[in-house]
């Protein structure tokens, strides 16, 4: 899959889904979250749990962001619960910048479960 980067409200991929200017396979909405299924997965449960507000990255997080973040997780159990990922166990993981394989720039909660999962990650 090509691997964009998205700087910028306007331009940014995932404004877009929550807007429904691109189409998406939501799961959940309420007014501070939208969350979808990845189009990629990487384990038979992959959703990706994102801030209505547009935040590029975690370290543009600020204090005023900090209940949001928090309702994020909540947000994530409810999910995995739903997915039935929650007794088997999960990853609830966010990606930063290069090195950490951030690709769009409008920050997610990966929910990742339904397999064996490794660590180190890769
Ligand atoms: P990152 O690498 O930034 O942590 O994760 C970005 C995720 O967004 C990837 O897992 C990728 O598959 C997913 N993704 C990228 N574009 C789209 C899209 O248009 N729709 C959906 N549903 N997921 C996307
Ligand atoms: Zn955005």
């Amino acid at each position: 899959m090509e691997r964009l980067i998205y700087m910028t409200k306007t331009d940014c991929l995932f404004c877009r889904i929550i807007q429904g200017e691109i189409p998406s396979q939501k799961v959940y909405e309420d007014q501070l979250v939208y969350a979808f299924h990845d189009i990629h997965p990487q384990a038979p449960t992959h959703i990706l749990i994102i801030p209505k507000k547009h935040i590029a990255t975690n370290l543009d997080i600020t204090e005023t962001d900090k209940d949001v973040i928090g309702y994020m997780f909540l947000v994530a159990n409810k999910l995995a619960k739903q997915e039935k990922i929650d007794s088997s166990g999960f990853r609830a993981v966010m990606n930063c910048n290069r090195d950490a394989g951030q690709a769009v720039y409008h920050i997610h909660l990966h929910l990742l479960g339904g397999r064996k999962m490794s660590w180190p990650p890769g």
